[in-house]
């Protein structure tokens, strides 16, 4: 039977980050087994790209002043690549409930060090975006160093890097099972042969509940399916935008190529593994995306060339580590 130090399950981002942090303190047997041809097939390849520290809780402020001074640093760190593009985060608050909200997490980032994050009056974001509307806009937040990577290419450049120094990737390989002793786990069961190793790692994202089951372990994560709309070409709105967020709807945007990538959270979302782009999305998102901003009523769309993925909620919407 072979063995590894680490397994590993899921070869997307969140897998390859462990192969390369845990590849670069020192541990030499990590193994990371995916079962697609390639990594990003999950829910990697379908994200929006969106990296921020401006949240409200001090974990999530505290993992972001770790990760994105990483890939502002990434392509020095690891000789690859991942596109970190700090064009910033704007959220723009419609009423003073929302304000109130954006204020106490404003004064808990900067409390927690993150020192490029500012509310924004309403007169300013008018000004700044006069191709908004917004005569409801209140007032807003904003942080220079959020901003959008390529998860795609993140994901290739920590496994290669991990793969340099020591790990190995399997890809087409199913894991079936693990098995157990008194000690815990004792391997994982795959397409290609059991591994017996004392530590396992589960990155399945949205498929982590049925990994955590083979342990025995109920794992309250499940998929939900999130739709993105890319834009043709249009240059009605400067392509030096930040992600913009209408926190009055839940619609968001960001420059992507020569158009726009939009995308809002449907409601009537219900969890399962849909996967399918549903056509009636389209005029959905146009709906809010042109109620925001006026001009994307010309914005020109192909769905073809829209598509769907999946998150993986937590009951609280934060990770699960541990
Ligand atoms: C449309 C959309 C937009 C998003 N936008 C953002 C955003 O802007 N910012 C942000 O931070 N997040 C965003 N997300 C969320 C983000 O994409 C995910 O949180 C992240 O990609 C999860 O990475 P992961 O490595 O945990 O999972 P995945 O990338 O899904 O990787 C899990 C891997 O496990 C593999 N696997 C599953 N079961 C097995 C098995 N039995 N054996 C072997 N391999 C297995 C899968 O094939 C897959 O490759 C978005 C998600 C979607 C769908």
């Amino acid at each position: 039977m072979q063995t590894a130090d680490v397994v590993i399950i899921g070869g997307g981002i969140v897998g390859s980050s462990i192969a390369y942090h845990l590849t670069a303190s020192g541990c030499r047997n990590v193994l990371v087994i995916e079962r697609e041809s390639a990594q990003g097939k999950g829910s990697t390849g379908k994200s929006m790209g969106g990296v921020r520290a401006q949240f409200s809780t001090p974990v999530s402020i505290q993992m972001s002043l770790y990760s994105i001074p990483f890939y502002a640093s990434f392509e020095q760190r690891l000789g690859y690549p991942c596109d970190y593009r700090p064009q910033g985060y704007l959220f723009c608050a419609t009423n003073d409930k929302q304000m109130a909200y954006l204020r106490t997490n404003y004064a808990r980032q900067v409390k927690m060090g993150l020192n490029k994050v500012r509310l924004v009056a309403g007169d300013e974001i008018r000004s700044l975006f006069p191709q908004l509307r917004g005569d409801d806009i209140v007032g807003g937040s904003f942080c220079s160093t959020d901003g959008f990577v390529d998860p795609y290419s993140a994901a290739i450049g920590f496994m290669t890097w991990a793969a340099e120094h020591g790990a190995t990737l399997w890809k087409n390989t199913e894991v079936t099972g693990v098995t157990l002793d008194a000690n815990g786990i004792a391997s994982v069961v795959t397409t290609r042969g059991s591994v017996a190793t004392r530590k396992l790692v589960n990155c399945a994202g949205p498929w982590a509940a049925s990994i955590a089951k083979f342990a025995g372990v109920a794992l309250p994560v499940e998929p939900l399916r999130r739709m993105l709309v890319p834009s043709e070409p249009f240059d009605e709105f400067p392509h030096t935008a930040p992600m913009i967020i209408d926190m009055s709807s839940g619609f968001h945007f960001r420059p992507e190529a020569r158009g726009f990538l939009l995308a809002w959270n449907d409601p009537e979302e219900t969890p399962g593994f849909k996967t399918d782009f549903d056509a009636a999305f389209v005029e959905k998102i146009l709906t809010r995306a042109a109620d925001r901003v006026p001009c994307f009523a010309n914005l020109p769309v192909n769905p073809k060339r829209a598509w769907a993925g999946l998150y993986e909620m937590t009951p609280d919407h934060l990770p699960i580590l541990g």
